[in-house]
């Protein structure tokens, strides 16, 4: 089940670095600190996001693989529209090759990640660029980067979370 999202104003990019500079606790996406999660069973460690969490506490979650999903799985993309759309229904995410429908193990996986923001008091998340479910500015809808976020930061956003991405350090 799902159901349209109250989103605020995404706040500037300065905005954003200050937010995340100011916040104790920062959800971070799993792979962004090295955890090898990704469909392609490889990790996105950065050195830029490291220095950029230093003396915060850091939550690492992986949406996809909290849900179950098994790594490497195979890549999946939104249709129909941006994670937005898929909390209205209007969206799904499908495997990229055999369009196979993960939408629901996308979902859950957003409710843990935003149960684990509330859980660690997390105000802040630092999250991987273009993924369909990290994706903070841009993801991929139908083989095509578009504008719009992921389901996971779209969710959390919508939870009032200062939601930024790799891309923005
Ligand atoms: S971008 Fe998000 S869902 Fe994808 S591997 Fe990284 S943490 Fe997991």
């Amino acid at each position: 089940m799902t159901e349209p999202l109250v989103l605020p104003d995404s706040p500037s990019r300065e905005e954003r670095l200050a937010a995340l500079r100011e916040a104790r606790v920062v959800l971070v996406s799993a792979c962004l600190v090295g955890e090898a999660c990704r469909f392609d069973g490889r990790s996105k460690g950065s050195g830029r996001v490291m220095a950029a969490l230093e003396g915060k506490e850091v939550v690492p979650v992986c949406p996809e693989v909290g849900s179950g999903l098994p790594v490497p799985r195979p890549p999946v993309e939104l249709s129909g529209g941006t994670g937005v759309d898929v909390w209205a229904g209007r969206a799904r995410a499908l495997e990229r090759e055999a369009g196979v429908d993960r939408t629901d193990a996308f979902l859950r996986g957003a409710r843990l990640a935003l149960e684990a923001a509330r859980t660690f008091g997390a105000t802040v998340a630092l999250l991987k660029e273009k993924s369909p479910s990290c994706g903070t500015q841009h993801v991929y809808e139908a083989g095509k980067l578009r504008p719009g976020e992921g389901i996971t930061a779209a969710l959390l956003r919508s939870e009032g979370i200062t939601v930024l991405s790799d891309e923005d350090l």
